[in-house]
């Protein structure tokens, strides 16, 4: 987009305060992820947990000099203010008029699951027969489609855009922006459908977006939506695909067992198509895809070409700790601009001490080599990186347009070869590359030892835990994550770094340890330590640590060594009051001479918290609420006495899903971001942030009569094959779980332990499943679950999860 502030102020009916000639090239609506400030406007959005307009400081310090906000909250010559009531209607009125005036051909795609794989495939096969844009990642919501509108260029002829809803209503707002000309519905599934009273409802809201559409192509398996559809829009061209012969295109063979390719009939013509992995899903998306190439009238040569070159889809940006303290961030599944900022967007939530990039030929994409270059060089150079490295015969002859320290290779091999990889320390390492460079490769030689087996936390899962939790509270109930115990298990450093980065009020830790690694990592939010030893009083106070105070002792030893340190601020901490826990805290008796002390020493009374024995055990409700009121009537007497804003917080996770009531200023999330929640309803819009995996690593048949493992507790009594996997007793897997308690999941079926479980491998009972070595083993994550798998082992996910011992190596995944 290219438009003027008065353009903009005109095409909104906003009302623009400032400079009328300034060029509008791109919109920021994340003061975080801002690349260039040249042509920039900021927009600040208001979600109902957060106002963008908190950030405008931090954006006209970057730069930035256009503002779009619903206030113009100072004056200055400088900035352009465009004002304008709701900033999200903004937003979506340029949206609907730049989509209009662009006069492209368009494909507007929505469905439950697959919209960002089908947008991705098409896009694979489409961009070099049209000049095509798509909606990056998956941005497809109220705000992120008439981002990605925004996107459009005069140059692009095709538009393929993901269009996403989650509550009634909505697809009516988007469908105004947005009316494409090619519609595609993916599949109908159970995603949020938690706001939706019925399937019909979703298949109603979702069909919206197809009322200007010429053509439907719409996965027409599930009945209900096959004849909702073909009624509503009966005077379209519309196509179906899937299993079902009635379906415009549906498949013949059975897919998931046969070795040759896909058979496929549409009309009376039969033909196979190529696919290599094959779920369900992906063998539905790439019909889906292969119904639109037909559209365009490809022939079947083509389109077999084109599926063949497909490359996978992987979202997802891993990051793994390397050797020499680096953490690596292995992007080489594709490389082109899109990604490239997508990745540089990712690394700037780290806060390491230094950054080093590893750079391949982009290769696949139409602009020429002295148009590309430059412009990676620019954005590569606004990164601040310390070293990069080149790779390629290409990107080295612009080596000098880069403004670090660069060094060159031809190819990927040169630079293992080189020891330069091995000087880097403590720094954060991007590796981006084209496919063809296989700089996967690299990971050996900078990775520590690689273990099939890992315990996988995919953060994006875990806030969006928080923000479930998060939607049942008022907006301005600030949220403590507690983080102790190394985050349950799961890596204090990474999960604190993702939550500070995503503005968490506070952590909280058990002991002075676990909070001085985090401020040494570079954490900064104020961080209170449950069980302040006092050995360790001077570290709380050099490292700015907040303790909390459960006995009239503590408050005495901490307060002297104040004094002796020469503290001369009022040091803040937390009271913890007795309710019911009998573990720490403050009885009722002890109040006034608490109040006493409280108001004659150096602090600063941060909050007043106590903990719930029982907010998880629906029988204990009477003994719950006995505790709240306790609290409540011990907490407002020391309030009264010290007479400055006090906050107060009691409710745990299940507290928070059980008794939101008593929310007061504060609540204190753990397991709940893990997933987890005694409240069924919110249970069900929680995703699993954990998951241990491993791979088989031999399948033995074994016939009637054969034992398997120690003290041959498993003789079996007809023939079956048996699968080692490399975890034991020695990983946190109880040995209790042995000889048929547990199951494990292979290929989505659970498969029971057979034998004792060993220090360091578990055997399973395959029977007649079909699976390899190398195949991946689900210890825990869906089927079965941290619940599930909890149960087995007769506990809690709370033991389960500090239980996995350290050689397991720990994964980080955000989307
Ligand atoms: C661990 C802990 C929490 C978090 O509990 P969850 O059940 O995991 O939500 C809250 N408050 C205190 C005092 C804790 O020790």
């Amino acid at each position: 987009m290219n438009y003027t502030t008065l353009q903009l102020a005109k095409i909104t009916n906003s009302q623009l305060i400032g400079n009328e000639n300034l060029h509008v090239q791109s919109i920021a609506y994340d003061s975080r992820i801002i690349f260039s400030t040249i042509d920039t406007a900021f927009i600040a959005l208001n979600s109902f947990k957060n106002s963008g307009e908190k950030y405008i400081n931090d954006v006209i310090e970057k730069g930035v000099c256009i503002i779009i906000s619903a206030h113009q909250i100072f004056d200055h010559p400088n900035i352009t203010w465009i004002i304008t009531e709701n900033t999200t209607h903004f937003l979506q009125k340029l949206a609907k008029y730049h989509f209009e005036n662009c006069h492209l051909k368009s494909i507007g795609i929505t469905g439950s699951n697959g919209k960002t794989i089908v947008k991705e495939w098409l896009y694979q096969c489409l961009w070099d027969e049209f000049p095509t844009v798509k909606s990056p990642k998956s941005f497809n919501s109220q705000i992120g489609l008439p981002l990605s509108l925004l996107q459009i260029e005069k140059k692009h002829q095709l538009g393929i855009f993901e269009v996403g809803i989650s509550k009634p209503g909505e697809m009516k707002i988007l469908e105004e922006i947005f009316s494409p000309e090619i519609g595609i519905l993916t599949h109908i599934g159970t995603a949020h459908s938690i706001n939706f009273e019925s399937e019909k409802e979703i298949i109603d809201e979702k069909l919206k977006l197809f009322k200007e559409s010429r053509v439907i192509i719409f996965n027409g398996d599930n009945d209900l939506l096959y004849s909702t559809l073909t009624q509503l829009y009966s005077d379209r061209i519309l196509i179906s695909y899937g299993k079902n012969p009635r379906n415009s295109y549906h498949l013949l063979s059975d897919w998931s067992t046969s070795a040759n390719d896909i058979k496929v009939k549409h009309n009376e013509e039969e033909f196979s198509f190529p696919v290599k992995v094959r779920t369900e899903a992906i063998v539905l998306n790439a019909l889906c895809v292969i119904a639109v190439l037909k559209y365009f009238n490809f022939n079947l040569d083509k389109i077999v070409s084109k599926l063949n070159a497909i490359k996978s889809v992987e979202m997802r940006l891993e990051s793994v700790e390397g050797t020499r303290n680096n953490l690596i961030i292995n992007d080489s599944f594709n490389l082109d601009i899109d990604s490239l900022q997508i990745a540089y967007q990712f690394i700037k939530e780290y806060q390491k001490d230094r950054k080093v990039l590893i750079l391949t030929d982009i290769i696949d994409v139409k602009e020429e080599p002295e148009v590309l270059y430059p412009f990676v060089a620019k954005l590569t150079n606004e990164q601040n990186f310390d070293k990069i490295f080149l790779v390629g015969n290409k990107i080295t002859k612009y080596s000098e347009l880069f403004s670090n320290e660069v060094l060159c290779f031809e190819t990927t091999e040169e630079l293992i070869d080189n020891q330069e990889l091995n000087k880097i320390e403590n720094a954060i390492i991007l590796l981006k590359g084209a496919r063809k460079f296989e700089i996967d490769r690299l990971k050996l030689t900078l990775e520590l030892q690689k273990h099939d087996t890992v315990l996988e936390v995919n953060l994006n899962n875990m806030l969006h835990n928080i923000n479930v939790h998060k939607a049942l509270l008022k907006p301005e109930t600030k949220v403590m994550a507690m983080v102790k115990a190394d985050s349950y298990g799961l890596g204090g450093y990474e999960i604190a770094e993702f939550l500070q980065h995503h503005r968490i009020d506070y952590l909280g830790v058990a002991f002075v340890d676990e909070g001085i690694d985090l401020r040494k990592k570079g954490i900064t939010v104020p961080i209170m330590v449950m069980n302040p030893e006092q050995q360790s009083y001077n570290s709380i106070i050099d490292f700015n640590l907040e303790p909390e105070i459960y006995s009239l002792r503590v408050l005495k030893q901490f307060t002297d060594k104040l004094q002796e340190k020469g503290v001369e601020t009022r040091y803040p901490v937390h009271i913890k009051l007795e309710t019911g826990m009998h573990r720490l805290g403050f009885k009722s008796w002890e109040l006034d001479e608490l109040i006493l002390l409280l108001s004659q020493k150096n602090l600063v009374v941060k909050s007043i918290f106590s903990h719930l024995s029982s907010a998880d055990d629906e029988d204990q409700k009477e003994y719950t609420l006995n505790q709240i009121k306790v609290f409540t009537q011990n907490s407002d007497k020391i309030i009264s006495a010290l007479k400055y804003p006090v906050l107060r917080h009691i409710l745990n996770s299940s507290g928070i899903a059980n008794y939101t009531d008593f929310q007061f200023d504060m609540v204190r999330i753990g397991i709940g971001m893990v997933g987890i929640s005694p409240n069924k309803t919110i249970e069900k819009q929680l995703k699993s942030a954990v998951s241990l995996k491993t791979v088989i690593s031999q399948i033995s048949e074994i016939k009637e009569g054969e034992s398997v493992g120690y003290n041959r507790k498993f003789i079996a009594n007809s023939s079956t094959k048996v699968a080692t996997i490399p975890v034991g007793y020695a990983d946190g897997i109880p040995r209790l779980i042995g000889n048929g308690v547990g199951k494990f999941g292979v290929h989505k079926v659970l498969k029971p332990i057979i034998g004792n479980i060993c220090m360091d491998m578990i055997m399973l009972d395959l029977g007649d499943l079909v699976a390899n070595e190398g195949d991946e083993v689900i210890i825990f994550n869906e089927n079965p679950s941290l619940k599930e798998f909890s149960s087995y082992c007769n506990t809690i996910p709370y033991e389960v999860l500090t239980s996995i011992s350290r050689r397991v190596k720990r994964v980080y995944i955000k989307d």
